[in-house]
This record gives structure tokens, sequence and C-alpha cells, in this order.
């Protein structure tokens, strides 16, 4: 498996190329972190990205930042990545638990996925608006999936499951973000041409404009940190 582990900002991100990263995923369990610049601006998300087990670089902000410390990596949307752990899972014919998104979305993306892979073994289906974390918790221990995709947004995700990977020591865990809403078909992913060009954060705040304070100012100022941290010297 070809991967290196490279800090950015102080944050560890593993370089495997996608093939290489879900081989390397069925090997394990604990956490996947889908790592883009708005986790990486959280000084809290610092000890839970670099005790996760996986983390994948989601995003241009990410891999643009990598560029310019000298690694040539290719990102790996968390999207494709979590949705190919799925066909995984049906294949090797492991339990698989959703939580997160909204009531309505989630009971959507269970069952288009479920036509999607007709084999798939859903054990376990919760929202994300959930007020209980230790009955959610206690749900997933009695039923010990295998596979844990949890969408709450960051960094509400990375922290449930860091707290949820200690209940199940075999369990492999993965934040996806919107990826739900993707798959519920109530929210559509950028045209291709959007994803070829590394654009989908623009389609994604033309469509949300009020995404546009969460990009900006955190992605220049991503930028800007890289920059220093590449080419100014400690301690100026
Ligand atoms: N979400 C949730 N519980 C919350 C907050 C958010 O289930 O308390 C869900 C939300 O409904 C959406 C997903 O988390 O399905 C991701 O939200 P967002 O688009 O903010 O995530 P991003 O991927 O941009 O971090």
């Amino acid at each position: 498996m070809n991967s290196d582990t490279v800090y950015l900002l102080g944050y560890k991100i593993n370089t495997f190329d996608f093939d290489s990263a879900v081989e390397y995923a069925n090997s394990i369990s604990g956490q996947v972190v889908t790592i883009n610049p708005e986790m990486m601006s959280n000084p809290d998300m610092k000890e839970i990205v670099n005790s996760a087990e996986l983390v994948i670089p989601d995003g241009i902000g990410v891999q643009l930042g990598l560029m310019i410390c000298g690694h040539n990596v290719k990102r790996i949307a968390g999207i494709e990545f979590a949705h190919k752990m799925l066909s995984e899972a049906e294949k090797n014919r492991q339990s698989v638990a959703l939580i997160g998104a909204k009531p309505e979305v989630i009971e959507k993306a269970k069952e288009n996925l479920q036509k999607e892979f007709p084999n798939l073994y859903i054990t376990y289906v919760q929202d994300g608006y959930f007020k209980d974390t230790e009955r959610v918790l206690n749900d997933i221990k009695i039923r010990q999936p295998r596979l844990v995709l949890c969408a709450l947004g960051s960094p509400k995700q990375e922290q449930f499951i860091a707290q949820a990977k200690k209940l199940l020591p075999d369990a492999l865990f993965i934040g996806v973000g919107g990826s739900f809403d993707v798959w519920s078909g109530i929210v559509k992913r950028a045209p291709k041409i959007f994803q070829v060009l590394c654009l989908e954060w623009l389609y994604r705040t033309i469509k949300e404009p009020q995404r546009f304070k969460r990009i900006f100012p955190t992605l220049p100022l991503f930028v800007l940190r890289v920059l220093k941290e590449r080419f100014v010297p400690k301690g100026v």
C-alpha cells in the first residue's frame, strides 16, 4: 500500500491513493477523518485528527496546502470514499449503521442505498438531531456494526466518533458530512465539470450562499498560514 503520513499545520494526513485508502480502511478499525481547511482552522480538532486511524485529504484546499509544502497528493472525495466502503461492506457481508441528517433525509438515503446495494446489511439508522448521545452510543454498542457512517457536520461528527470508537473497538467510523443529503436525492452533487475543475465548493456556495462565510475568510487564511509555515523561518 502506497502511503506516507505527512503533517500540515500540525495536522496528520495520510497520503494514500483512493484504492490503497480503501484497502487500508478494510484492514483497520477506528476513525476516518476526511479533512478540510475548515477543520484545520479549529484547534480543538487537532487532537482528534492526530488520534484518527486514517485521515484523507478531502477537497482542493488541503491538496493546495500539501502542494505548497512539496507533497503532490491527489485529493479523495469523502463522499466517494464512503460510497466505496458501503460497497465493500456489502461484498464482505458486514453490517452498517447510518447516523445523521434530518429524519426524512436519512430515511430516503437508506431507501436509495438499499436499492443500490440490495445485500447491504443496514442494522441501525438514526437521524442527527438526537439529544441523548448516551442512548445512541448504547444503541450502536448493542448492534456492533462494522461500518458506521456519521453525518452530523463538523466538528460534531468527529467528536461523536472519537467517543464512539472507544465503545466499538472493531468498527470503522467515517465522518461523511453532507453525504446523506446527496444520497437521499434532496441535495444534488455539483455537476461533473465542477468536480473535475475542483470547484465543488464554488457550486455549493452558489446554491447555498450562507456557506460563503464558511469559506471566507477561512480558506484564504488557511493558505496564508500554510505559506507562512513553508516559507517563513520559525520564530519570525
Ligand atoms: N447535521 C445533523 N445534526 C446536526 C447538525 C448537522 O445531523 O446537529 C447534518 C445535516 O443535516 C447534514 C450534515 O449534518 O445532513 C452535514 O451538514 P453540513 O452540510 O453542515 O456539513 P459539512 O459537510 O459541510 O461539514
